[in-house]
């Protein structure tokens, strides 16, 4: 327990961090560029870093797949980016599925939004339709542990 760590990937130049546990809530920064790990407020991914960031990540990493003509999506961003400040242990990431279609065809998203929650490169839960802030912070404490 003592000396357990974290895969984490850099959202901004993709490198794959080593965090020890400990260091997760002391905003861990990369070791390549500098910039944080994790972002107070949702990374937007592209088609580089979506796959990566998914497959490689230990820790519990939400997805947001939206497109820029869902409205719901649109009314939800404020809300997913509220989530993820209050949880900041979480990796909360977007990818625009309009945009980088590529980066969300593995996903089989059938209905936007729809975020989908991955551990150690394998889904975990998803959830479709926009919520309210304290509805996401409910389902990904769930989904914690
Ligand atoms: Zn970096």
């Amino acid at each position: 327990m003592s000396e357990q760590s974290f895969h984490l990937v850099c959202p901004h130049c993709r490198a794959t961090n080593r965090v020890p546990a400990a260091r997760l809530s002391a905003a861990p920064k990369c070791g390549k560029c500098g910039q944080p790990l994790l972002t107070a407020s949702p990374h937007e991914l592209n088609a580089q870093t979506a796959n990566k960031v998914i497959q490689k990540n230990d820790v519990l990493t939400i997805v947001d797949f939206w497109a820029s003509w869902c409205q719901p999506c649109i009314m939800m961003a404020p809300e997913f980016k509220s989530a993820a400040s209050q949880l900041p242990q979480v990796v909360f990431v977007k990818v625009q599925t309009d945009k980088y279609e590529q980066a969300a065809a593995p996903y089989n998203i059938r209905s936007l939004p729809t975020m989908v929650a991955f551990r150690n490169g394998k889904e975990v839960a998803r959830q479709s339709g926009a919520l309210p802030s304290h509805q996401i912070i409910q389902w990904v404490q769930s989904l914690q542990s």
